[in-house]
């Protein structure tokens, strides 16, 4: 099965989040590895987006859409890390 890149979940996590979370560092909760979550391998669904690591192809997110209502599943992760809009702006 082909992957999209884990930028496609641009929009639907700018829906969940009040940041940008493709460009947030993350940790894999299986493999330990630390990337970004636009790094990601998506698979995408009807109903929504699969997103897995991309070293050891564990479930990273998964966001269901149904009903005009999103659910997020971040289980397969070990931290995300969100820099706040203030250290953004100096960079
Ligand atoms: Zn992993």
């Amino acid at each position: 099965m082909d992957h999209l890149d884990g930028n496609v979940l641009a929009g639907p996590s700018t829906d969940l989040f009040a940041f940008e979370a493709t460009t947030t560092q993350c940790q894999c909760q299986s493999c330990a590895d630390i990337a970004m979550l636009g790094q990601a391998m998506v698979y995408g669904q009807p109903m929504g987006f699969v997103a897995r690591c991309r070293n050891c192809d564990n479930v990273l997110i998964v966001i269901v859409e149904r009903a005009g209502q999103k659910s997020l599943n971040m289980r397969g992760l070990r931290w995300l890390r969100v820099a706040d809009q203030a250290t953004n702006d100096r960079i």
